[in-house]
């Protein structure tokens, strides 16, 4: 039978070698496999003091910030000259590998001259203990820490693991229900730290969605509930030129920042009610957003898709003002957008063009006269102000050189040539008077006295004026 390697077996040895490595498996009975009674393999937790700022090519300009790093390998073992006339061996690595050869061949350095200063004694001890004042520095590694995309993953992956597998060792008393409940069935929330019980926040938070309440969908802890108040954003404005961007970023900041979506989810909120937030704290925000255009369609008033897809990407660029942010999390910079030569500044808000789509039913309206889409040259059936300049130098050259078709209102120009106008849809009519004109003789108009249009087939033709004032032979 083969003796067991238990730290009792090794301090009974006579041997003191096997007595040094008894005393270090009785301090750390879960980190220590012994593999013979002079050698072992010790793992030592990596939690330092500060966490590690981490950045990766890809992760984004905000570093994660480590709270637990891959625990570092010491493989150690005594030989038979130990300690008197030789050194430990000993062999440190990381997996996966974040500690770079040339920092770990250091620290062995340092763990060798440990011997030396200590007079060729017993030094396994002094060696831990060297290593996890290292751990606590986080071997020095300068922040923020860089590395591969690969590695950023899973030290974000190993990051969370750790911090999970100690929030589920631990007893915490719900905020809600006060009863104490474990670590497992309980939810820390991400903005603050509040530990609750899972279902009681899963309760609270389907109610308040369920009655439309979602500004309140927060932390209920009492200090929490009294710092509801959000400070003003400080982050200027995108473009200070754009005051309707301005207004935007205005009223979504004066709305209460609430729990993100993903959260709601891993409380275990139905994926229907998360939807159904999601929805809720869109429409809140624009209803505050004084440029929110809505429906013409009586029934409908949802807003327009324009609308819809500014606020989104308003909410995507603020989103840390929008959702309460992780706990510990540095404000991201707001991403600016590069501007393109096309996205300068003149480049008009999609708000200020006249054709808008409902974003719930689909119709499609003139955001101006708030008709159903009559095409860009068609003259607006009231105008209330809305237009801009160009808008209306726009409209005054429609109304001085066309004439809207009588089927189908077009607005056809007469750029040169006749009063008789043929439209896209195949309607004849004067310019002049808008009258039908029969496809077969549509000149009959222009050549019968004592109608207002008599003899005026070319009239504003400019030049030509005098020598088409009588009717034309050829054109018969
Ligand atoms: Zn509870
Ligand atoms: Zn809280
Ligand atoms: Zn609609
Ligand atoms: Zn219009
Ligand atoms: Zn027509
Ligand atoms: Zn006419």
């Amino acid at each position: 039978m083969p003796q067991l390697l238990t730290h009792e077996a090794l301090s009974e040895s006579d041997d003191e070698r096997a007595q040094e490595l008894g005393t270090i498996a009785s301090i750390f009975p879960e980190e220590l496999t012994i593999l013979t009674f002079t050698s072992g393999i010790l793992n030592l937790a990596v939690t330092p003091l500060q966490p590690l700022a981490t950045t990766s090519p890809s992760s984004g300009e905000t570093p994660v910030l480590l709270e637990h790093l891959p625990p570092v390998k010491l493989q150690f073992s005594l030989p038979e000259a130990y300690p008197a006339a030789a050194p430990p061996t000993l062999e440190l690595s990381t997996t996966p590998a974040w500690l770079l050869p040339e920092k770990l061949s250091a620290i062995t350095q340092q763990c060798l001259d440990l011997w030396e200063e200590l007079g060729h004694g017993q030094v396994v001890w002094a060696i831990v203990d060297h290593l996890q004042q290292c751990a606590e520095r986080a071997f020095d590694v300068a922040a923020p820490f860089c590395v591969s995309d690969e590695l950023h993953a899973e030290l974000v992956e190993f990051n969370e693991k750790t911090k999970h597998e100690i929030f589920n060792k631990g007893t915490y008393d719900c905020g809600i229900c006060l009863e104490p409940k474990k670590g497992t069935v309980c939810h820390a929330l991400r903005s603050c730290g509040h530990v609750f019980c899972r279902p009681c926040l899963r309760d609270y938070y389907v109610g308040l969605i369920k009655e439309g309440d979602v500004n309140s969908v927060r932390c209920s802890d009492r200090s929490c509930v009294k710092s509801s108040t959000r400070p003003p954003p400080t982050q200027p404005p995108d473009n200070p030129d754009d005051p309707e961007a301005a207004q935007r970023a205005v009223a979504l900041a004066s709305l209460p920042a609430t729990l993100p979506p993903e959260e709601l989810t891993d409380i275990g909120v139905p994926a229907d009610l998360v939807t159904r937030y999601v929805a809720m704290k869109k429409k809140k925000a624009l209803e505050k957003d004084p440029n929110t255009i809505y429906c013409a369609q009586k029934w409908c008033q949802a807003p327009s898709r324009a609308s819809v897809e500014l606020l989104e990407e308003t909410m995507k660029r603020n989103g840390s003002g929008y959702w309460l942010p992780d706990r510990g999390a540095t404000p991201a910079a707001p991403a600016k957008k590069p501007k393109t030569a096309e996205e300068g500044q003149d480049h008009p808000s999609p708000l200020r063009e006249k054709l808008q789509v409902c974003s719930v039913c689909s119709f499609a309206f003139c955001r101006v006269c708030l008709a159903s889409w009559h095409g860009d040259f068609q003259i607006c059936k009231s105008i209330d102000g809305k237009l801009t300049k160009e808008e209306l130098a726009n409209e005054e050259y429609l109304r001085l050189n066309t004439t809207p078709c009588p089927t189908c209102q077009s607005p056809v120009i007469k750029s040169h040539g006749c009063n008789h106008m043929i439209c896209a849809c195949d309607t004849h009519f004067c310019f002049l008077c808008s009258a039908y004109l029969a496809a077969e003789n549509p000149y009959v108009h222009f050549n019968t006295r004592g109608t207002e249009c008599f003899q005026r087939l070319w009239e504003g033709e400019e030049g030509d004026l005098e020598n088409h004032l009588a009717w034309p032979a050829e054109m018969g």
